[in-house]
């Protein structure tokens, strides 16, 4: 591969970085004896980093993001062509990719209607939590304010969106918390946290309903949910989870809130992760792989339903939802969205990614046979997880280290994966795959090969 920088320009270019830049999740202190990795181009599912090493990303841009693969022209001329006609106009006004992509998008949505854009999954989350409390304010005297979320789940980064953030590390340190957000129980099947139910899915769902219950029905606005659950450890729902969870929301008139930041856009090997489980919700939210990360766009996309309560009353100039999103109106996004949108359907990325996904799974599975290591596998399509165990009876989680020795062999061997949960206590565990929908069946050897190796080096 021809860097496209000089190898004493990279010095700079690192040096810079290490000077000046404060990376995302990271502790920086190594950083003082070893070069922070700075990666330079990317083709496929291939990106190269500023030493010429080679890397088969199994991550998708290491956050689930990069879902039609690196260097797509396509989506850069897209973009460029948009951004030399019409670049941006505040968003109270329309543009031709944004009504574009908008219709395009609700096709694949039935019975979902409207797309409010913005920026991040954070941010497309935090208006789904405003509408939710506006209608409150509007229909329910501000009473039903409160928002459920779910343990293990996470929706952003921003601070009401922590409000919502089950994991404790991401959360911990940042109070006082927005309040009016109440915590219900994770549903991974494989730590039943209800040791005497019969049926999992069923106890796990009820129990949303003990919160409500305790809360008072009248209280309770939203419940937000992500379909399954990503950074929490890959959680696939169990059985009847999501048809109770619906029945649930309809009986005390709770606004059902779909997370699908991470797996919206085909990820699942469906348009969205809740068509798998036939859930009818009120919002759907998304980012990451709405425009593969070639632009900055997310969408909180509702029912006809929710978005007539905000144009009922004309006359009062408190009835429309008075928010705004300024890079919410960069017609980048949009224009990069229905590029991406394209891709996808023309190359039958969906249905690859659910055939691709199940010979995954298939992979890591006869690894679980071979690595006792191994306690679970779960996922769907290209969105997977194995948790490690030290043991297989009690389930005893693996040290965070020994996690991160597997994650660093892949990558010695020229492979990214990823791990969830790594500074939590209890489930720093989960190794995480997410390779981008184009994968081929080698890729896809070539991911659980190196796992295979890692697994038998740092526990055989
Ligand atoms: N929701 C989920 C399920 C996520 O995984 C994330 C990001 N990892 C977010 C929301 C927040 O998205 P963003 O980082 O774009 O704000």
């Amino acid at each position: 591969m021809n860097l496209p920088i000089q190898p004493n320009d990279i010095q700079a270019v690192i040096e810079a970085d290490r000077n000046h830049v404060w990376h995302h999740l990271i502790q920086h202190k190594p950083f003082e004896t070893i070069d922070p990795r700075i990666m330079v181009e990317g083709r496929g599912m291939r990106v190269w980093d500023a030493t010429g090493k080679e890397h088969l990303d199994a991550v998708s841009g290491g956050v689930w993001t990069v879902n039609v693969g690196y260097g797509r022209e396509s989506i850069a001329n897209a973009v460029r062509d948009q951004l030399v006609k019409m670049n941006y106009f505040a968003n109270s006004a329309g543009s031709i990719p944004g009504a574009l992509f908008a219709q395009k998008l609700i096709e694949k949505m039935p019975g979902m209607s409207r797309v409010y854009y913005s920026n991040s999954g954070s941010e497309a989350n935090e208006k789904a939590f405003k509408m939710i409390r506006q209608i409150s304010h509007r229909h329910h005297g501000g009473r039903k304010y409160k928002i459920l979320y779910r343990d293990r789940d996470y929706h952003g980064t921003t601070l009401a969106a922590l409000s919502a953030g089950g994991q404790p590390q991401r959360v911990d340190q940042y109070g006082p918390l927005a309040p009016g957000f109440v915590k219900v129980p994770h549903c991974l099947e494989y730590r039943n946290q209800f040791p005497d139910a019969e049926s999992y899915g069923l106890a796990a769902a009820n129990a949303i309903e003990e919160v409500i219950l305790r809360e008072g029905p009248d209280t309770v606005g939203g419940l937000c949910l992500e379909p399954i659950t990503a950074g929490g450890g890959v959680i696939t729902p169990p059985a009847g989870y999501w048809e109770r969870v619906q029945e649930i929301c309809a009986k005390y008139q709770i606004l059902l809130h779909v997370d699908e930041v991470v797996c919206g856009v085909g990820r699942t090997g469906a348009w969205f992760g809740y068509q798998h489980y036939g859930v009818k919700p009120d919002f759907v939210t998304m980012a990451k792989g709405v425009a593969s990360g070639y632009a900055a766009i997310s969408c909180t996309v509702t029912t006809e339903a929710v978005f007539e309560q905000f144009k009922d009353d004309a006359s009062d100039p408190m009835s429309y939802f008075r928010d705004i999103s300024t890079f919410g109106g960069c017609a980048a996004g949009p224009a990069a969205a229905l590029e991406n949108m394209r891709i996808i359907e023309d190359e039958n990325l969906i249905e690859n990614t659910a055939a691709m996904g199940e010979r995954m799974m298939d992979n890591l599975r006869a690894l679980q046979d071979k690595h006792a290591v191994i306690g679970d596998v779960r996922g769907k399509g290209l969105f997977l997880g194995a948790e490690l165990v030290s043991d297989r009876a009690s389930k005893e989680p693996i040290e965070e280290k020994r996690v991160q020795a597997v994650v660093a062999d892949c990558m010695a061997q020229g492979v990214i994966i990823g791990a969830t949960n790594r500074s939590l206590p209890g489930f720093n565990n989960t190794l995480c795959f997410s390779p981008a929908l184009i994968a081929t069946a080698d890729d896809i050897d070539r991911i659980t090969d190196s796992v295979d190796q890692a697994l038998g080096r740092v526990f055989g």
